[in-house]
């Protein structure tokens, strides 16, 4: 068997694996790369594979760094069967027609070129076929097992075995005891792990302080008087701050009575499917659930669906707080509210994901006071702040415990989906903690599995 890395190899975006083994040709993940442009111009280049050869697609979760260039192996030719959990697809298919329609604006405004159409979009949708958590399938002669990652709703590792040997792909691994979700399940002993490394060489804040930050941040934030602007990504980490503000309301009355706008097409229509699959939740959700509490559902929240209903934001007295898409600000409706209120000294922006080089979310990050949005210099006033607790991604420690939860370290490990720094960092690691071989491959560069 071999893997080439065609994508998220010394950089986060784009997760797209081509495994060959004797007799297929399979593909994990086909994400989006995205940077400052929603769709950077690498997205339109080929694949380096004929789309019509391949035998399967096996998707670990439904984010469009791992998904969204799918509709384009539609549109190249890609026939086959698209594998992953209920979950994962049914979010997939929301994630692209989202896509379409930023990227229909967005040439609108800019010309920059559109990826795919929404035929592309729904022929993909009639290629999908979701296959539930720990019961294995075939793809021709490789057999493939789906494991909770606990990064995402329906999120999964693959692990694929053909030709005698497995290979074993982390997809993104969750954070430690986040809300909702249950915890990511042990790895099985593997000859090859392909491992994201996103927070390689860092360690969150202890998880048990996450909510305190956050509730923290927000009371600075409400005692400034401004705007709170939540730049989220619309699958996970948006439902998880509205859980913990649910939860904030009713543990902390001392907590001020403030508007709170969930500003995110993407989130808001994606809430049914976190509600139909409830056997995903962890035992708290459950309970949550069971006892008749709709933690998506709350005095102090106002859901703005319509662009008409967006806009009565901009009127809504303060303190108020908006959460908004896209999580690494390079698009969606996050932009408006940026331009309006990242000048003003009395409003705080609150980043609660990884931003990827060449975003906005990073500029404002590493501490730019001029930024530009269509086309405007914004001069940057508010207070910004950052929780990594808060991070869908587990840190380096639980990297290194999740490579060792098989009890046997895999033969080699391949460090992709993070920048280049930390995927080394995190590889030196691994090697020190289990001797084991690591590589962090290039793009295009290919590793046999031994
Ligand atoms: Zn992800």
């Amino acid at each position: 068997m071999k893997v080439t890395f065609l994508g998220a190899a010394h950089e986060v975006t784009g997760s797209c694996h081509f495994i060959e083994t004797k007799s297929e040709k399979i593909l994990f993940d086909c994400g989006m790369f995205q940077g400052g442009q929603f769709n950077e111009e690498k997205n339109h280049e080929d694949f380096g594979f004929d789309p019509a050869s391949l035998d399967a697609v096996v998707v670990s979760h439904a984010h469009l760094d791992h998904t969204g260039r799918i509709p384009k192996l539609v549109r190249d030719g890609f026939r086959g069967p698209i594998y992953g959990t209920d979950g994962t697809l049914e979010l997939a298919a929301l994630i692209w027609k989202d896509a379409y329609h930023i990227m229909k604006y967005n040439n609108k405004k800019t010309g920059d070129p559109v990826l795919y159409t929404e035929e592309d979009v729904q022929r993909a949708m009639l290629q999908c076929h979701a296959q539930p958590y720990r019961k294995p399938f075939s793809i021709g002669s490789a057999t493939v097992v789906l494991k909770d990652a606990g990064h995402i709703f329906g999120s999964s590792f693959i692990e694929l075995t053909a030709d005698g040997k497995t290979i074993g792909f982390s997809g993104d691994m969750g954070n430690e005891h986040v809300p909702i979700l249950q915890d990511s399940e042990k790895l099985s002993p593997v000859d090859l792990l392909i491992c994201e490394s996103t927070y390689g060489d860092r360690l969150h804040e202890n998880e048990k302080m996450r909510k305190d930050i956050l509730l923290d941040l927000v009371k600075e934030g409400v005692a400034r008087g401004g705007t709170i602007m939540m730049p989220a990504f619309s699958l996970e980490r948006t439902q998880e701050i509205l859980y913990m503000l649910d939860e904030m309301a009713e543990e902390d009355k001392t907590l001020p009575r403030f508007p709170i706008f969930l500003d995110s097409p993407l989130a808001i229509d994606a809430l049914p499917t976190y509600t139909k699959y409830t056997e995903y939740y962890d035992v708290d959700a459950k309970e949550k659930h069971m006892a008749g509490n709709d933690f998506f559902k709350f005095k102090q929240l106002t859901i703005t669906r319509t662009v008409e209903e967006s806009k009565t934001i901009n009127t809504a007295p303060t303190p108020k707080m908006i959460i908004a898409g896209s999580g690494m600000m390079n698009g969606g409706r996050i932009m408006h509210h940026a331009m309006r209120y990242l000048s003003d000294p009395k409003s705080t922006l609150i980043i609660v994901g990884y931003q990827a080089q060449g975003t906005l979310g990073r500029k404002l990050y590493e501490g730019a006071t001029h930024v530009r949005i269509f086309h405007e210099d914004i001069a940057v006033h508010c207070t910004i702040k950052a929780i990594g607790a808060l991070s869908a991604h587990g840190d380096q420690q639980k990297m290194l415990d999740w490579i060792g939860s098989a009890g046997v370290a895999p033969k080699k490990i391949c460090f992709v989906h993070g920048e280049e720094s930390a995927a080394t960092v995190l590889a030196q690691k691994a090697q020190e903690q289990y001797g084991v071989k690591t590589v962090v491959p290039a793009f295009g560069e290919s590793v046999e599995v031994e």
